[in-house]
């Protein structure tokens, strides 16, 4: 249920209807337009009666919301959310360019990869200390020190750092060096993660899970908005298919589909979604031209001695070449006025 203010509704008007939902047991949620104000009812297992509501001076209408998510739907909010990762905004009315590292391995190979991010023009910085890896065996990340080396190339190379957290405890290490916090594919249904991070003041990239519909990924986005935090970016990293030409199934049809159900920014990982480097290209084009706010990529100096996702990483020069060719398909796309 979405209580709508008149555009003349009182503060007390509001507080009255936030009063009416706590005292019901339920949550309410202020979302605060530029012409008039929302309250949002979470919580409820069956649906809220409207005429609750609809009596109670200031307010203007009582919609239900069939759709199990709520925060992230755009019934709520219409107009969509761009996220602010410093000055760069993710979801506005622009294309932003994420490149980094899979893996923090030196400061050699970061620094290498942090140049030709900064030589792009891209602000974002992206790359790996905790890494969550399918064999326990493999290289599981530098912790601690690998957050020192990102927060190097912050101040280096002013660049905002995107890092990925893999439980509550690496969560309070990342919120003290990084600038927004991913949250990985095998961790998309982690709710007491996810719960953690929605009290956390940092913006959070919630990767698609490998298997997750698009109302499960929606759902996880809840997670984190219901706790508070509003900054929330997606991003399709490719799914699980039968299809083994390549490591996942880039899902580009989810673009339109959050677009048309939620408010909030969506980017694309070609990297993770092929697992092959020579297809990171066209992949990462095609996800500019499907509309995406926003494109991930990993880059290697030299990938064949690359501790994670080696097979999927492109050269320096490579990024710097397909940025450029990003940029043209998104002027194109703007041109055309259907991004
Ligand atoms: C990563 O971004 O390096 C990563 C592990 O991604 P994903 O969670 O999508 O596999
Ligand atoms: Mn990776």
């Amino acid at each position: 249920m979405l209580i709508v203010m008149k555009a003349d509704a009182l503060d007390s008007d509001v507080e009255r209807v936030a009063e009416k939902i706590n005292n019901l047991g339920f949550q309410p949620h202020k979302i605060v337009g530029v012409n008039r104000t929302a309250v949002c009812i979470t919580g409820n297992q069956e649906a809220v009666d409207p005429a609750d509501f609809s009596n109670l001076p200031g307010v203007s209408e009582a919609i239900s919301i069939t759709k199990p998510y709520k925060l992230s739907s755009n019934k709520n909010q219409p107009q969509r959310t761009a996220v602010k990762v410093g000055e760069t905004e993710i979801g506005g009315d622009n294309l932003t360019i994420i490149g980094g590292v899979c893996a923090v391995e030196s400061r050699e190979q970061v620094f290498a990869v942090a140049e030709s991010v900064k030589r792009s023009g891209a602000k974002l910085f992206r790359g790996g200390a905790f890494k969550p890896r399918t064999s326990p065996y493999a290289f599981q990340g530098l912790g601690e020190e690998g957050l020192q080396i990102l927060s190097e190339v912050r101040r280096e190379f002013d660049l905002k750092i995107v890092t990925e957290a893999i439980d509550e405890k690496s969560v309070e290490m990342v919120e003290n060096y990084a600038d927004m916090i991913q949250i990985g594919t095998r961790n998309m249904q982690n709710f007491a993660l996810l719960k953690r991070v929605g009290k956390s003041n940092l913006p959070v990239l919630l990767k698609r899970g490998m298997s997750a519909t698009l109302e499960e990924f929606l759902l996880s986005a809840e997670y984190i908005l219901s706790e508070g935090n509003e900054q929330v970016v997606l991003c399709e990293r490719g799914i699980r298919t039968f299809a083994n030409h390549a490591r996942n199934t880039l899902d580009l049809s989810i673009i339109p589909a959050v677009k048309k159900v939620s408010h909030l920014p969506i980017i694309v990982d070609p990297s993770h979604g092929t697992g092959k480097s020579y297809m990171v290209g066209a992949l990462a084009r095609a996800g500019v031209a499907v509309g995406a706010d926003g494109i991930l990529i990993e880059i290697h100096p030299s990938p064949e001695d690359a501790l994670s996702d080696g097979a999927q990483a492109i050269l320096p020069e490579e990024y710097l070449e397909l940025v450029g060719q990003l940029k043209a398909v998104y002027e194109v796309i703007s041109a055309v006025g259907v991004s």
